[in-house]
């Protein structure tokens, strides 16, 4: 008999937190619910709690604090109310949970994610942004204090199922000569340059084959996410740059393939639905049931590759060069697009002011180690410092 895991969920109301409900939802002999978060909707949240019974909630929004307690209360549900910051730390280290799953967006969700590691959890990775910002302390919790990292982004996800069991984190011995990450090219792949600036917030969300929340659709449209995940592979399996490439495959399809030195490629395949990995994740290293449409590849018109344009979508040159000047650079790229993001979707900013913004952060800023929490978080509030009044410059008035 496989004895239950319990589960924490950070950003439990998020596109992430809502599947990864779901697919333990359809097993509930084997998981359940410890604590779950979110930021604002408390409705939501209380909900989630009720239906999975679970022991804490907490929300970051300290105003929230009374419309939680409230929300449960008239479910008739037990779970303990907690509010602010400092609550989602306490819920991201309870004993009862084996298993944190990190779905906040955003730098965010580092200190919650990185506390769970720190409390040797199986961090199950959603929220890439952590990871990008500060890829050593997490590094240095899984080698300290036993923290397993497993990638839930479906890019990495699919990298760590066509790396070999026992990959001990050196490619090179691995046989493995490049990590290719496959990215849909977003919604205006093929939008001519002179019509980009133009796009508005909706169409940038509206992404041809994955339903995500809308910072990271806005990503998948600049391919700043797929810049993201590059920094974000550097990390979780030790890459050197020269050792990750992107190639573009519009179906998403093939989530990611790893090329070994003996000419084979192997790649993990599926449709495009983030209860797959997060399947994995979750029940790893066993294969459980994610509820999700089967794969029939004769009945897709076509897979295509092509490379990317970093002409029209500077944002992945940006984070390439950010990973190559180490230090800082990718927390201040991280900051500088969330400002950027942000402002877009609020009609603050134009479509391809977005990496104009990262590039301005990114020259504006100091270089500068980085070797603790303190130190990221302090180039976090920085280069939003600098991005705010880039902002007030760059604002356009005509989206
Ligand atoms: P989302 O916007 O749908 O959900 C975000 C969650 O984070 C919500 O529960 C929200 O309450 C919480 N949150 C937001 N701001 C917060 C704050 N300041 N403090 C605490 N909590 C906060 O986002 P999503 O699409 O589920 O993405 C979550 C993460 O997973 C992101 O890092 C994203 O890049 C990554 N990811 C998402 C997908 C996807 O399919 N959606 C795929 C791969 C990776
Ligand atoms: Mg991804």
């Amino acid at each position: 008999m496989t004895v239950s895991t319990g589960v924490t969920i950070l950003g439990s109301t998020g596109s992430v937190g809502r599947a990864t409900l779901d697919v333990i939802g359809q097993h509930p002999d084997r998981f359940h619910v410890v604590g779950l978060t979110a930021h604002s909707n408390a409705a939501l949240l209380a909900e989630q709690c009720h239906s999975f019974n679970a022991s804490h909630a907490a929300i970051s929004d300290p105003a929230k604090a009374g419309e939680l307690e409230s929300a449960l209360r008239k479910l008739g549900c037990a779970s303990r109310a907690m509010a602010g910051p400092d609550a989602l730390l306490e819920v991201a280290a309870l004993g009862e949970a084996d298993a944190v799953m990190a779905a906040i967006v955003g730098a965010a969700g580092l200190a919650p994610s990185l506390h769970a590691a720190h409390h040797g959890k199986r961090l199950m990775l959603a929220n890439k942004e952590s990871m990008v910002i500060a890829g050593a302390l997490f590094a240095a919790a899984v080698r300290e204090k036993g923290a397993v990292v497993i990638p839930v982004d479906s890019e990495h996800n699919a990298l760590f199922q066509a790396l070999p069991d026992q990959f001990g984190g050196d490619l090179d011995a691995a046989g493995v000569e490049q990590l290719i990450l496959t990215a849909s090219g977003g919604p205006f792949l093929d939008t001519p340059a002179d019509t980009l600036q133009g796009v508005t917030p909706e169409q940038a969300c509206n992404h041809p084959n994955w339903d995500m929340g809308r910072k990271i659709s806005v990503d998948s449209a600049t391919l700043m996410n797929k810049g993201l995940e590059v920094i974000e592979a550097r990390w979780l399996f030790h890459a050197r740059p020269d050792q990750i490439s992107v190639l573009i495959h519009p179906q998403s399809i093939v989530h990611s393939m790893v090329a070994y030195r003996d000419g084979s490629v192997i790649a993990q395949l599926g449709m495009p639905d983030m209860r797959t990995p997060i399947a994995y994740a979750l029940a790893w290293p066993d294969r459980i049931d994610a509820g999700v449409q089967r794969l029939h590849l004769h009945q897709l018109d076509k897979l295509e590759f092509r490379q990317p344009d970093t002409q029209r979508f500077p944002s992945l040159r940006l984070a390439f060069e950010a990973l190559e000047a180490g230090g800082n650079s990718a927390v201040i790229l991280n900051a500088a697009n969330e400002c950027a993001v942000e402002a877009f979707l609020d009609h603050r900013l134009a479509f391809m002011d977005i990496p104009a913004l990262v590039e301005k952060t990114l020259e504006t800023a100091a270089w500068a180690e980085v070797s603790s929490l303190d130190d990221v978080l302090e180039f976090d509030r920085m280069a939003r410092a600098i991005a705010a009044r880039e902002i007030k410059t760059m604002g356009i008035s005509d989206v």
